[in-house]
């Protein structure tokens, strides 16, 4: 599935210009410097893809990735980054609200987290959103790499105790690094299942 190109779509500034819905679309959401852009660049195997979204000007925006018709990769704007002044994160929500609410074949937000950090209290704050629209989403954690042997069983099971009792979120939690690409074949896999779904 992602071998090969993807072309970049669109990148939405404001919900008047979405793309049209082109096959199954996943989402790709974090706290900015989560390690968004390396981990989608190691899922796709490029890496353009996520520069697009790393130029200035194009951050608060959401930008569409097609992949062989069949997948549209969208790559949310980072979230929590301080230096973002108020107003910013307001036209933040307001668009990923409205787009999660009205996007009819978006199939599963992955939410990057820290694996050295967890979640944070402004990522809850996504997830409540998430699990209030009733937007489907998986946790992913980052930078496994980073993490002790003895601290990735710790990491994963208070993830899964946070998870518990929300009704949006897929019970499956993985843990990649796009250093050593561990956890990336089953995100892959992931995604693949939505599509044969
Ligand atoms: P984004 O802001 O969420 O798109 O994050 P980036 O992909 O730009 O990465 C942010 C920082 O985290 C950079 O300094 C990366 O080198 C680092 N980083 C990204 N992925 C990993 C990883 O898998 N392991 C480690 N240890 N660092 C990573």
């Amino acid at each position: 599935l992602f071998a090969g190109t993807a072309d970049f779509t669109a990148a939405a500034p404001s919900l008047g210009v979405l793309p049209p819905m082109k096959g199954v679309e996943i989402a790709f959401a974090g706290r900015s410097n989560v390690g968004k852009s390396s981990l989608v660049n190691a899922l796709t195997g490029r890496n353009t893809l996520a520069r697009t979204s790393h130029t200035p000007g194009r951050t608060q925006q959401l930008n569409f990735f097609d992949i062989k018709g069949r997948l549209t990769l969208v790559d949310m704007p980072g979230y929590g980054y301080a230096a973002v002044e108020k107003a910013k994160v307001e036209a933040w929500t307001a668009l990923i609200h409205s787009y999660l609410k009205g996007r009819a074949n978006l199939a599963r937000v992955f939410v990057l987290i820290d694996s050295r950090h967890g979640l944070k209290s402004i990522d809850t704050d996504v997830l409540d959103g998430l699990d209030k629209a009733a937007v489907s989403y998986q946790v992913v954690l980052t930078k496994g790499d980073a993490l002790k042997k003895s601290e990735v069983d710790a990491r994963i099971a208070a993830t899964r105790a946070a998870l518990a009792k929300r009704p949006a979120a897929y019970p499956e939690i993985l843990l990649t690094s796009s250093r050593d690409d561990r956890g990336v074949a089953e995100l892959r896999a992931s995604v693949a299942r939505l599509l044969a779904e």
